[in-house]
């Protein structure tokens, strides 16, 4: 595992390649931010971007969506992985905003965790894109990268993951290493043809403990 100051490191050199990564899921609310999270679990942001407009517009709110069944939400979400647990998932969820949070998106991981579908990562996200609030989730790719940089030990879980880089990033630099992670994954680590080999500024400070 590299030392804290290498860790930092090839981090913020990431984070400089992909400075301004943004989330790619469209959503112009809490609501809809949660609930295309929810949505994202094991498939792209596209074909979630893909399956919401129609779904926010027959279900805007929190209130409409709880009033929907899980068999009439399945059909918006026929086109994405897992589609018939997530919208048993949505619809608990509604439901749970609704008799718990006056239909709104609780802003803390208590409650965020609390609901059905939503996990660590959702509620990071939700957290950090959502209220501002700091946070670093971990997806699979996020996780694999900060493996291979050995940013953690070998066979580090995703929550070592999170515990390492929230140690050795400051706060305020969380939410960005997030989504610059996301998107140096998807433009540089491509699982079958990595382009690192262009980045030698990632592998300059190799010291490890
Ligand atoms: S394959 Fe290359 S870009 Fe991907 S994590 Fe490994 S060193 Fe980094």
């Amino acid at each position: 595992m590299l030392t804290n100051k290498c860790a930092r490191h090839v981090l913020e050199e990431i984070v400089a390649l992909f400075p301004d990564a943004k989330p790619e899921l469209n959503f112009s609310n809490r609501y809809q931010l949660l609930i295309a999270v929810m949505l994202s679990a094991q498939t792209t942001d596209v074909a979630v971007n893909k399956v919401t407009p129609a779904l926010f517009e027959a279900y805007p709110d929190p209130a409409s969506l709880a009033k929907a069944s899980p068999q009439e939400i399945m059909p918006y979400l026929k086109t994405i992985g897992l589609y018939r647990n997530k919208a048993k998932y949505l619809h608990q969820c509604a439901n749970q905003l609704i008799e718990r949070h006056q239909g709104e998106v609780p802003g803390n991981r208590k409650d965020l965790e609390a609901l059905a579908g939503v996990g660590r990562k959702t509620a990071s996200v939700v957290l950090s894109v959502g209220f501002g609030i700091p946070a670093f989730a971990v997806d699979t790719h996020i996780h694999r990268i900060c493996l291979h940089h050995k940013i953690v030990d070998p066979g580090a879980t995703v929550r070592q993951v999170e515990n390492r880089v929230t140690e050795v990033l400051n706060e305020d630099q969380w939410t960005q290493a997030h989504q610059s992670l996301i998107l140096f994954g998807r433009r540089v680590c491509h699982p079958r043809n990595p382009e690192c080999h262009e980045y030698p500024q990632l592998f300059t400070c190799q010291e490890e403990v």
